[in-house]
C-alpha cells in the first residue's frame, strides 16, 4: 500500500491541518453538518466513499422540526418546496402528524432522500466545505491535538488528511465508530423488511395491510412511483447478503397478497431488517459521531433521516465554535493577566468538552427515545397475532387527541428542545484568528442568548440605535447596523462590535424617500446571505426617527410629511417587507416615545408619528401571533444620544429631573430594554408599550 502524508510537518501543529474539521460520509447528515460547521467558521473536509451521489430513494418524507430547521436556513425552497403528503402512522395507525402541534410544519412532507442530498450538497459547497468523494477511510488516530485520517483515494493512493476533529456521518457500517473503538450494544434484527420503488403497475393503495403470511405497504407519490413495503413472516434476515432480486420480490408479494405485479418495473429494492443498537457516547475524544453512525434502527416512516439531521444541527454550532478556538480551548496565560483587571465577564466561557459534551447529553438521550418508539412500532407492525389486542388497544387511544398529539409531536421532533444550531446568522466567514483578550471575549459572545440570530437595527449609527445594536451583538447576534447619512459613524459601531468579538455590517439607505425599503432590504439581504447563507432576519427594530422641534404654529405641511415619512411610514413598510424574512418566533420592536403620554406642543406632529408607531405594534402584534412573532413598542424617555445638548449641565439638570431616578437616560438603558424583548425571555410579551423612560411617566 502506497502511503502520501499530505504535509511533512507535525501533525498536532495547528497551520499543518488539511482541515478544523473533517467529516467522514457526504450523506444527509455529514452535508448539513458540512454547512452547518461552515457557518460557524469552521474549515471542514467531507470524506466520501461513493465517487457520485448515490440515486437511490431511501427516506423519502421530512418531519416538522426538520423542516423548521431547512426554513431556517434558506433551503426549503431550494427543494421544491416538499408537498404535504400527510397524514402518517404509528406502526401502522393512523395518525395524522398536522396534530404534531406547534410548528407551521407540523405534517408529513415529501423530500426525497436523493433531492435533500443534492440540496444539502449544494448548499455546504457554497458555504466553502470541501467535498471529496472517491475517498474511503482506511485508518484513524486520535491524539490530544488533532486527529489523523487515512483514506484510499480514487487513484488507489492512501493520503493522510489532519484536522482537529473527525466526525463519522458514514452510516449504519460505520468504519469511523469501529476504528474509533465506540461500544455499540444493541439487538440484532430478527426481522425483514423490503421495500421497493415500481412503476408500470397500478397497485391499489394500503396501509399496512395484514395477512396471514405477512404485512404489505402500498402508496402512489405524485411523481406516479409507488413505494411498496413488505414483510414476509418467517423471513431470517441473518440470511441475505444482498438485496433480493425483482423476481423475488414479486413471488413474496404474490405469497403475501396473492397480487401479480411482475408486469411492473423496479427502479429500486432494498431489504432492512430491525437491528436496534446504539453507541453509548457520541464523543470519543477528538472523535464524534452522528445519524446512522450512531445509531441503527428499523427505517420507519423516515425517522432515522430526521433524526441524522437534527443531530448534524445540534452538533455544527457547538463543533465549530470549539474548533475555530471561539468556545474555550487551552486559555492562553495572558489572559489570566488581563482577566485580574477585568470587570467580570457576564457571560461564561464554557470549557470545549463540556460544548461537545453538551451535544451527547443532548442528543443521546433523544435518539434513545426515538429508537423506542421505533421498536413498539415494529412490534406493532410486524408482530405475530399475540399483539392483536395490543394494536387494538393502541388504536383506541389513537382515538384521543391528546394521545393523537403527543405521538405526533414524538414523531416530528416537536417533543425535543429546539436547536436552532450556533451557526446559523454567526457567518460563513469566520473571524481572523486573534488573541488574549479580544478572543476571550469572542468565545464569550457566540455562546449568548441571541447566539445565531440575525438582527436589523434602523439609525443605528447613533445614540439609542447604536447602543441596541451593541447590546444584540454582545448576545450573539449578528447585526445589520443602518444608517442614512452618517456612514462613517455606521462603520464606527461595526468596528466597536467587531472589536469585542461580535459580528455586524452597516447598510445605508435614507428612510422616507421613494425606494427607501428596497433600497435598505438589498443591502441587508446581500450583508446576511454573504455571512449566513441565508436572508433569514429574526430582529428588526424599527429605531431610526427624527424630531420635529418647531413650535406648533410654524411647522410646514412638507415638515410634517417628512415626520410622517421617517417615522410612522417608514417603519409600516418595513415591517412588510421583513415579514417574509422573519421566522416564526422572530421578534419586532419599535421604538416609540414617552411623548405619546406626556404632552409637549414642541412635539406635536413628532409625538403623532409616535402614536402612529404604537398603532402599528398594536395590530401586527394580533396579525402576527399565529407565527409567534411578537411586536412591541419601547418608549424611551430623554435619553443622552450625544448630541450637544447633553454637553450643557444646566440642561442636563433640568432634564434630570423628569425621571424618578434624577438622571438623564442612557442610550444602553433602552438598548437593555430592546435586547430582553429580543431574546427568548420576551417571549410571552407582544402588543405592548413598554415604558422605557425612568418612571418619567409617573408624574
Ligand atoms: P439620533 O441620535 O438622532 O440618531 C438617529 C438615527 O436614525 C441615526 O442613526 C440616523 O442615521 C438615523 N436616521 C435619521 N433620519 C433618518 C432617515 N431619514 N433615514 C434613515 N435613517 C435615519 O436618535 P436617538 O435620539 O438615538 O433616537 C432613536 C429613536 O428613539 C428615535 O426613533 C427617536 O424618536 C426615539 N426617541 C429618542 C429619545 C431621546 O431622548 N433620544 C426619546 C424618545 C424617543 P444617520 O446617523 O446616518 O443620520
Amino acid at each position: 500500500m502506497r502511503v502520501t502524508d499530505a504535509r511533512d510537518t507535525d501533525a498536532r501543529d495547528t497551520d499543518a491541518r488539511d482541515a478544523d474539521v473533517l467529516v467522514v460520509g457526504a450523506g444527509p447528515a455529514g452535508l448539513m453538518l458540512a454547512g452547518e460547521l461552515r457557518l460557524g467558521g469552521a474549515r471542514v473536509t467531507v470524506l466520501e466513499r461513493l465517487t457520485a451521489a448515490t440515486d437511490e430513494s431511501r427516506a423519502s418524507v421530512l418531519h416538522a422540526r426538520t423542516m423548521e430547521l431547512l426554513d431556517e436556513r434558506g433551503l426549503l425552497g431550494r427543494l421544491g418546496p416538499p408537498p404535504n403528503v400527510g397524514p402518517g402512522h404509528f406502526g401502522g395507525l393512523r395518525l395524522d402528524l398536522a396534530e404534531a402541534g406547534d410548528s407551521p410544519y407540523a405534517g408529513l412532507w415529501k423530500a426525497p432522500q436523493t433531492l435533500v442530498e443534492k440540496v444539502l450538497g449544494e448548499w455546504a459547497a457554497g458555504l466553502g466545505a470541501t467535498v471529496l468523494r472517491g475517498h474511503t477511510v482506511t485508518g484513524l488516530d486520535d491524539g490530544p491535538d488533532g486527529v489523523r485520517v487515512e483514506a484510499r483515494g480514487p487513484d488507489g493512493a492512501t493520503r493522510v488528511f489532519r484536522a482537529g476533529y473527525a466526525v463519522g456521518c458514514d452510516g449504519m457500517r460505520s468504519t469511523v465508530r469501529d476504528l474509533a473503538g465506540f461500544a455499540f450494544p444493541g439487538e440484532d434484527a430478527g426481522r425483514e423488511m423490503i421495500r421497493v420503488d415500481l412503476t408500470g403497475v397500478d397497485i391499489e393503495d394500503r396501509r399496512f395491510e395484514r395477512h396471514p403470511h405477512g404485512v404489505a405497504n402500498a402508496r402512489r407519490g405524485p411523481d406516479g412511483v409507488t413505494r411498496l413495503m413488505l414483510h414476509a413472516h418467517g423471513s431470517d434476515p441473518g440470511a441475505r447478503l444482498r438485496p433480493p432480486d425483482f423476481a423475488e420480490v414479486c413471488a413474496l408479494w404474490a405469497r403475501v397478497t396473492g397480487e401479480d405485479i411482475s408486469g411492473g418495473r423496479a427502479l429500486w429494492i432494498d431489504a432492512f431488517d430491525d437491528a436496534c443498537r446504539q453507541v453509548t457516547r457520541y464523543r470519543e475524544g477528538r472523535v464524534l459521531l452522528a445519524g446512522d453512525a450512531a445509531h441503527v434502527q428499523l427505517p420507519v416512516g423516515g425517522q432515522a433521516l430526521n433524526l441524522a439531521l437534527q443531530e448534524a444541527v445540534a452538533l455544527g454550532g457547538r463543533l465549530a465554535a470549539v474548533a475555530t478556538g471561539r468556545a474555550g480551548g487551552p486559555v492562553a496565560e495572558e489572559d489570566d493577566v488581563l482577566d485580574a483587571y477585568e470587570v467580570p465577564d457576564p457571560y461564561e466561557v464554557p470549557d470545549p468538552n463540556d460544548v461537545l459534551d453538551a451535544y451527547d447529553a443532548e442528543c443521546r438521550p433523544a435518539a434513545a427515545r426515538v429508537l423506542g418508539n421505533i421498536r413498539a412500532q415494529a412490534l406493532l407492525l410486524f408482530g405475530p397475532s399475540a399483539f392483536d389486542p395490543l394494536r387494538q388497544l393502541v388504536g383506541e387511544l389513537l382515538e384521543l387527541p391528546s394521545a393523537r398529539r403527543h405521538l405526533a409531536a414524538m414523531i416530528s421532533g416537536l417533543d425535543r428542545p429546539r436547536h436552532a444550531g450556533t451557526g446559523i446568522g454567526t457567518g460563513a466567514a469566520a473571524p481572523a484568528r486573534t488573541t488574549d483578550h479580544t478572543k476571550r471575549r469572542r468565545r464569550s459572545i457566540t455562546m449568548g442568548k441571541l447566539s445565531g440570530k440575525a438582527a436589523l437595527v434602523t439609525g443605528s449609527s447613533r445614540g439609542i440605535g447604536r447602543a441596541t445594536a451593541i447590546r444584540l451583538a454582545r448576545e450573539g447576534a449578528l447585526v445589520a447596523v443602518h444608517c442614512s447619512q452618517h456612514r462613517e459613524a455606521a462603520d464606527e459601531t461595526v468596528a466597536t462590535i467587531e472589536k469585542e468579538g461580535g459580528r455586524a455590517f452597516a447598510v445605508q439607505a435614507e428612510l422616507g424617500v421613494a425606494g427607501d425599503v428596497h433600497a435598505l432590504f438589498l443591502g441587508l439581504e446581500q450583508g446576511l446571505k454573504e455571512r449566513t447563507g441565508s436572508t433569514t432576519l429574526d430582529i428588526l427594530v424599527n429605531n431610526a426617527g427624527v424630531m420635529g422641534g418647531v413650535a406648533p404654529e410654524d411647522l410646514t405641511p412638507a415638515a410634517f410629511d417628512r415626520l410622517i415619512a421617517v417615522n410612522a411610514k417608514a417603519p409600516y413598510f418595513i415591517v412588510q417587507r421583513a415579514l417574509s424574512l422573519i421566522p416564526d418566533g422572530g421578534r419586532i420592536i419599535n421604538i416609540s416615545s414617552g411623548l405619546t403620554r406626556v404632552a409637549n406642543p414642541q412635539e406635536i406632529a413628532y409625538a403623532m408619528t409616535k402614536g402612529a408607531v404604537d398603532q402599528l405594534t398594536l395590530h401586527f402584534a394580533k396579525h402576527l401571533g399565529p407565527r409567534r412573532i411578537t411586536v412591541n413598542s419601547v418608549g424611551p424617555g430623554i435619553t443622552d444620544n450625544g448630541s450637544a445638548i447633553f454637553d450643557n449641565p444646566e440642561a442636563v439638570e433640568q432634564m434630570s429631573s423628569y425621571s424618578v431616578f434624577g438622571r438623564v437616560g442612557e442610550a444602553s438603558d433602552v438598548g437593555d430594554v430592546v435586547a430582553f424583548l429580543a431574546g427568548p425571555d420576551g417571549r410571552w410579551i407582544t402588543g405592548s408599550y413598554l415604558d422605557a423612560s425612568g418612571g418619567t411617566l409617573l408624574g
